[in-house]
């Protein structure tokens, strides 16, 4: 069946970044010297100092996971009623709100940019809603200038899941300064890591206080706790690993850019397959590489591609499939139907995200595109 040869090891979605081993046992050491493991130690210092540089942002806070990390962001800013969201996205995206007693309203997405559709947002706004939750979808960013307009209109805040937009910038603006706070997730499989990570990013001084206040229990020092607040907490080791990572940033990203680049040349002009367009004046987070089948003009469907791509041992992922409004505990929702989401079910059926990591070759990745184009013909 299979006519081209199988890769000898398996081809996975991604590999998490991992420095040299030297570099981060020298960094424990000094861990280990200190004697300070959390709370505020002098890695966690020095991590959040960097990325506030890196990123562009004037605050920026660590957490333990970029869920935590939006979680607290909701508390922050006191949102309650609804939020409108996107229904493609990861599952963190709605949970943060139902954790936060909050009702997430789904709104289609532009088909495009797989983004919130700013133009869809106003007709979903009741006297319930408090604020609009964006996911910069695979690090392309939504239309913040647009979805800020509605939000000032209707006296909303904005809030971005920016887990995939690590260093993206709209004309040289780190994409965290665009609404009230932006969410960035430093999991193992982001391409910028701490195993387990995230931050919040924001521009307004009086939020910081709160937020460092939401992310260690509410203590405000010794003899007093002014809020119920939860453990959100990086540790030294998280931190460190993210120090010692950043050295490693820059070179990864010229290989995924490279590889990017093979991506397109081999699929641009099958028709059939879609890739995302790259957008003058934005940065590319280097994130993903996602391409959408369909099924009429490429012959088979995308369930298909990612089937028949195991059998050569190479491991895609349905990314994002299924939607969020099309979980158990989402589906009751009115804003969940087919008819106010058409856009988004389609795209959910056509997205395969290719394997995009630094230890790949440019041979590699022309192999893989070999594979998918005879399954045209
Ligand atoms: C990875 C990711 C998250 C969750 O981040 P964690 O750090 O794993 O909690 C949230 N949203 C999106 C879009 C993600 O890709």
């Amino acid at each position: 069946m299979a006519r081209k040869k199988p890769f000898d090891k398996p081809i996975y979605v991604t590999r998490p970044l991992l420095p040299d081993l030297d570099k981060f046992n020298q960094k424990l050491q000094e861990i280990w010297d200190s004697q300070w493991l959390t709370n505020n130690g002098k890695q966690h210092l020095e991590l959040e100092q960097r990325l506030q540089q890196i990123l562009k942002i004037p605050y920026l806070s660590l957490f333990n996971n970029g869920t935590v990390a939006l979680i607290v962001g909701c508390q922050s800013l006191r949102l309650s009623g609804e939020v409108i969201t996107t229904p493609f996205t990861f599952p963190a995206t709605p949970h943060v709100l139902t954790w936060n007693n909050i009702k997430p309203i789904f709104c289609d997405i532009d088909p495009v940019t797989m983004n919130i559709d700013a133009n869809k947002i106003e007709s979903m706004i009741t006297p319930q809603t408090t604020a609009i939750l964006g996911v910069h979808v695979y690090g392309t960013p939504c239309n913040v200038i647009k979805i800020q307009e509605i939000a000032d209109k209707y006296g909303l805040k904005v809030i971005y899941d920016a887990a995939h937009a690590f260093g993206v910038e709209i004309n040289g603006v780190g994409i965290g300064n665009f609404g009230d706070l932006s969410m960035m997730s430093f999991h193992a499989t982001k391409l910028f890591h701490t195993a387990e990570g995230g931050a919040l990013l924001f521009k307004d001084h009086n939020l910081k206080a709160r937020v460092e206040l939401l992310k260690n229990f509410g203590i405000k020092n010794e003899e007093e706790v002014v809020m119920p607040g939860i453990n959100g907490k990086m540790n030294e080791i998280q931190a460190s690993l993210g120090l010692v990572l950043l050295d490693y940033i820059e070179q990864e990203k010229f290989q995924r850019q490279q590889l990017t680049e093979t991506y397109r040349r081999c699929l641009e002009n099958v028709s059939g397959i879609r890739v995302i367009p790259e957008i003058y004046g934005i940065t590319n987070s280097y994130q993903y590489f996602v391409i959408r089948i369909e099924q009429e003009l490429f012959g088979c469907d995308r369930d298909y591609v990612h089937k028949q791509l195991k059998e050569y041992n190479v491991f895609t992922r349905k990314y994002f499939y299924p939607l969020c409004s099309d979980y158990p505990c989402y589906k009751y929702l009115p804003s969940s139907s087919i008819a106010n989401l058409p856009v988004a079910n389609q795209v959910a059926k056509e997205v395969l995200s290719l394997p995009l990591y630094g230890g790949l070759s440019i041979d590699d990745v022309e192999r893989i595109c070999e594979i998918i184009i005879e399954m045209k013909e």
